[in-house]
């Protein structure tokens, strides 16, 4: 490694499994090169949270960074670790400096049937991670009411639509969204693609909402046209733009091994369809892509709180370290290729057909364990890789 990379560590289970892959995967083979920012909840309390603030522009400032699952601070966490404050969640903290558009993939591995069998290489979704419903208001009207959408721009000129005149109660809704935020979206998508070589599907509801949804579809278009159609070209990369409808109905029919841009809303539905389908939470990796360029690295799953509880215990815990262990080689993987640093590619993926391998040939915790199976503790399993990767290393 020539350039270090911002390593975020996190909390309870995750962040054993996280030293664990540390000590055992990656520190005997690797001069490990990391700027270490610790994201424990305690630590985030101590610092006012300045050290989330500090790691996401380190991962801005490096191009690459790493995040262990961190605990979401509620009431309930307040007591347990006895917090002076309820700061927000790092993951949004992060996505706020960063901007950017978060990637969503399972791990295919063939001998773990999907619940999809078509699904012969896994669907990366590309969720657009601002705005819609996420950043909408919301409010009942009453009977008789009449609703109105009001804009008014810098010169106090107003321009209103009626909404509806309220037959009876209900409610209403107003949303938006950013033409250089759905830009940026598109960047990310089509970067994301060209680097994975996969088909870009783009989907929303241009003939239903033709204004908001046509935007999106308008602003995709021209960015791939303007920006990145001889880059994908050069790289076999197509585009393809179709209905929310048509592109579901085809997705489950599909083959799978292409990357869709999902809207916000259709983002959150069918990334978690993608993930139930094809396998496991465990098996779900998350890259968030920034329009500036940089990547961070994450597992999709939380920290397993009830997996740590357990360990606590003592008693033996069967937790699943690959997703971790793929936010680690992917982090690396690009680090390697952003510096040419070809012997720490060619190791991030020894290292994943190490782990491939270790599950095909029937060593698996219990989350992949079948009925009668042998699940291995996540110490074994990880051992098991060793085992693997050494022997590709010798
Ligand atoms: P979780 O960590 O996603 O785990 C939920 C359940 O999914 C586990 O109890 C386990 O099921 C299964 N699971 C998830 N990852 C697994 C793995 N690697 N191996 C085996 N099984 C796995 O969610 P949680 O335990 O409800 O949340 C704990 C904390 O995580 C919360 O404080 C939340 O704020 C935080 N969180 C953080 C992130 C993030 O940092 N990106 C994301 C989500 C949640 P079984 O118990 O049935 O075995
Ligand atoms: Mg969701």
């Amino acid at each position: 490694m020539n350039v270090p990379l911002a390593e975020l560590d996190g909390d309870e289970m995750a962040r054993i499994l996280w030293a664990q892959i540390k000590a055992e995967l990656l520190e005997p083979f690797v001069e490990l090169k990391t700027e270490y920012y610790d994201l424990s909840i305690v630590n985030r309390d101590t610092t006012g949270d300045t050290v989330t603030t500090a790691a996401a522009d380190a991962i801005r400032r490096l191009g690459v960074g790493v995040k262990c699952a961190t605990i979401t601070a509620n009431e309930e966490r307040r007591a347990e670790y006895g917090l002076s404050a309820l700061h927000p969640s790092p993951n949004a903290t992060i996505r706020a400096v960063l901007d950017g558009t978060v990637f969503r993939s399972p791990i295919y591995i063939p001998s773990i049937p999907a619940a999809i069998p078509a699904w012969k290489k896994p669907i990366v979704i590309g969720r657009h991670a601002y705005g819609d419903v996420y950043k909408s208001v919301e409010m009942r009207a009453e009977a008789g009411s009449k609703v109105e959408l009001c804009a008014v721009d810098a010169s106090g000129n107003e321009t209103r639509i009626e909404v509806a005149h309220m037959k009876s109660s209900g409610v209403v809704l107003a949303m938006h969204n950013f033409d250089d935020s759905i830009r940026d979206f598109a960047r990310c998508c089509f970067r994301c693609a060209i680097d994975k070589k996969l088909p870009v599907w783009f989907a929303a509801k241009d003939t239903i909402s033709k204004v908001y949804d046509g935007r999106f579809k308008e602003l995709f278009a021209e960015v791939y046209e303007s920006e990145f159609k001889t880059l994908c070209a050069e790289a076999g990369v197509s585009y393809f733009y179709t209905l929310i409808d048509d592109a579901v109905a085809r997705a489950v029919k599909s083959g799978g091994g292409f990357l869709w841009a999902c809207k916000n809303y259709d983002g959150d539905v069918m990334s978690d369809m993608v993930a139930s389908a094809s396998g496991s939470l465990a098996l779900m990796t998350s890259v968030l892509v920034s329009p500036s360029g940089a990547f961070e690295y994450e597992a999709a799953h939380g920290t397993i709180q009830r997996h740590y509880y357990r360990r606590l215990k003592g008693e033996p815990t069967s937790t699943n370290p690959l997703a971790l262990l793929f936010a680690w080689t992917g982090a690396l993987s690009k680090r390697g290729a952003l510096d040419s640093t070809a012997p720490l590619v060619q190791f991030a993926a020894a290292l994943e057909t190490a782990a491939l391998e270790t599950v095909a040939a029937g060593s698996v915790t219990a989350d992949l364990a079948a009925t009668g199976q042998k699940a291995l503790t996540s110490e074994e399993f990880i051992a098991e890789i060793k085992r693997r990767l050494k022997a590709q290393y010798q």
